[in-house]
């Protein structure tokens, strides 16, 4: 049985919900097929304990609908996953999209039929989907919209004799539906980025003794852990328009609104920004911009290093961001990396586990910011155990445990915390070939090449939301996906209103584009020789290094698809 939609939209997170609303709305027939067994995408996934958003939610929320934003009660200031799930199950029985969304449907092959220009999906349904009557092998659609998410597919390491540990064992990006319980549990966790450090110190609460497997310590710095003030959450509701017109011109997609009617005190103007801090950087500039930032009152290269200390010991350790020459400046940078193992040093108990968990490898703004809740008190507790895996390398998984060259650690659960194929992983999972047989994962051998991370040379109606070369992970996401698939629709109406069948990027465009991500890449924190990151694709062996995400920001981006549309889709090829 063959389904035949106008729109074939692979994924029913946040990007495949707002689309299946827009694109219906616009009145093409569309059909959604999602791998989980409910709508929410990350944060169906990732339901391990501790995990929360690292952007406010009043501006991580679909602004696409104004009755919702009135209506929608958030908790807290950065919700939990139970919270954001809660959310995105009510947006899609809202707006009634279920019935367009085929649930525990896997996307196993993509192929571009050109005789009738059409997408072939080849599916497979999951052992939860046996209930749904004869649901279609293969669904063929003109257009098809991927909207599989940045940090979807979990990226799990191979250790030797992984196979033989008899306990249990779990990724932090899979976690079960079913709650786990670690009461009693010897357990041991690998990863100590953002997954890693909210599970951390859940997990210390529950079990009987954790041991952390670590491998490269991070800069952490304390999360913002408010409940929502009514008012607060009022004041927004009165400047929603305001606040998403703020969120259009700033580089990470956030208006940084400061409800200034419901706080006590007025923002005091010093250099310390006060919060709520996100994980979203405030300035991407390059290094050769510099002279003039370090010149700034809010640099950190006008302190003492013991007035840094000082103000660090004081007002905590995301003060360090604050400062926006440390983004910039690998002097200033060092400062405050300098000033960060400084503050941990009197923060950790053990001063050998403090050593441990001071990074020195890399500078603060090389990574994605990881905010945390109570990780270096952690530490502290007798029932947890850091073991860094530099110094005393993992030889193999046991049936009971793991063994490091040091000794064995018997465990109960063993949980991997460690991340994603970040950008690319989805889109290479599917099996996509394009024309001529091309397959997207040869075109992509050497790095992913797109053009403004919406469409590839090759795969004629075939588009990426948030893909490789899009502001995305560095940007808002729900942002980013909103002005995505509002891009993509108009197009596929344009399209349709022009008797146009196919929109493809030409070779120059997507080539020229690509130059243009990493020209304004170079230069930044993000690309030093010495920073490793999965925005890089280095945490995944063999992967090509190169900057996948467009760092020059969000509104000059979404200026340059807008432009892209006023040239009569400059750099496609309609037809
Ligand atoms: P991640 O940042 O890639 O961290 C993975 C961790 O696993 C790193 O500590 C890594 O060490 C370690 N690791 C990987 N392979 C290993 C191996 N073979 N042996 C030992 N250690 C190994 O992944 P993540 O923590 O899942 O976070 C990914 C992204 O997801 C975040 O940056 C963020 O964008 C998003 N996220 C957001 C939130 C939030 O909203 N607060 C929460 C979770 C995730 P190395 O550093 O040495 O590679």
């Amino acid at each position: 049985m063959t389904n035949r939609p106008d729109v074939l939209i692979v994924g029913a997170g946040f990007a495949g919900m707002y689309a299946l609303y827009r694109y219906r709305n616009l009145g093409f027939n569309v059909t959604v097929i999602e791998a989980g067994s409910d709508v929410g995408g990350t944060w169906f996934w990732n339901r391990y304990p501790g995990a929360r958003c690292d952007v406010p939610s009043l501006e991580y929320s679909y602004g696409f609908s104004k009755s919702l934003e009135q209506d929608w009660d958030w908790p807290e200031v950065f919700s939990a996953q139970p919270d954001i799930l809660k959310y995105a199950n009510h947006v899609a029985d809202r707006f009634d999209l279920r019935q367009h969304i085929q649930f525990n449907t896997r996307l196993v092959a993509l192929e571009y039929m050109e005789t009738d220009n059409r997408w072939r999906a080849t599916i497979e349904h999951t052992a939860e989907s046996k209930e749904q009557s004869e649901p279609a092998a293969q669904i063929e659609a003109q257009f098809c919209v991927m909207a599989t998410g940045c940090l979807s597919v979990p990226n799990k390491p191979v250790l030797p004799g992984a196979d033989s540990f008899t306990g249990t064992v779990l990724h932090t990006g899979l976690w079960p539906k079913e709650p786990v319980d670690l009461t009693g549990k010897r357990v041991g966790i690998i990863g100590t980025g953002s997954s890693g450090v909210q599970a951390i110190p859940e997990l210390a609460k529950q079990a009987e003794h954790l041991t952390v497997f670590q491998r490269t310590p991070v800069y952490t710095v304390p999360a913002n852990r408010k409940a929502m003030r009514a008012a607060v959450q009022q004041e927004f509701r009165d400047n929603y328009d305001d606040i998403r017109e703020m969120q259009q011109k700033n580089a990470g997609g956030v208006s940084n609104f400061r409800p200034v009617r419901s706080l006590r005190r007025p923002r005091s103007d010093n250099a310390v920004r006060q919060e709520p801090i996100t994980a979203i950087p405030s300035t991407s500039l390059p290094a050769s911009s510099l002279s003039s930032v370090a010149q700034a009152p809010n640099a950190i290269l006008s302190l003492t290093p013991e007035e840094r200390l000082e103000m660090v010991t004081e007002r905590g350790l995301n003060t360090l961001l604050s400062f926006r020459d440390v983004y910039n400046n690998t002097e200033a940078n060092e400062a405050a990396n300098e000033t960060f193992r400084q503050a941990l040093g009197n923060m950790i108990d053990d001063p050998e586990v403090s050593a441990r968990l001071s990074p020195t490898t890399y500078g603060l703004g090389c990574k994605r910011q990881v905010l945390d809740r109570d990780y270096y008190d952690t530490f502290n507790r007798d029932d947890v155990t850091l073991v860094d895996v530099i110094d005393t390398p993992i030889e193999t998984i046991t049936r009971d445990g793991i063994r490091t060259n040091e000794k064995d650690y018997d465990l109960d659960v063993l949980i991997y915390a460690t991340g994603f194929d970040a950008m690319t992983g989805a889109l290479l999972k599917a099996n996509i070939q394009g024309r001529d047989g091309k397959r997207l994962a040869d075109k992509w051998q050497d790095g992913p090449v797109a053009y403004l991370g919406l469409q590839m040379h090759g795969f004629p109606n075939l588009f990426t939301i948030t893909g490789p070369g899009s502001p995305s992970v560095l940007c808002n996401m729900l942002v980013a996906i909103e002005q995505h698939v509002n891009w993509i629709g108009d197009c596929i109406k344009y399209l349709g209103d022009n008797n146009l069948e196919s929109i493809e990027a030409t070779p120059e465009a997507e080539v020229d584009w690509v130059a243009h991500v990493n020209e304004v890449a170079e230069g930044t924190m993000y690309t030093t020789p010495s920073c490793n990151s999965w925005y890089l694709g280095s945490n995944v062996p063999g992967k090509a290094r190169i900057f996948m995400p467009y760092v020059g920001g969000y509104p000059r981006y979404r200026e340059q698809c807008e432009q892209v549309v006023a040239n009569g889709y400059e750099g496609f090829c309609l037809g």
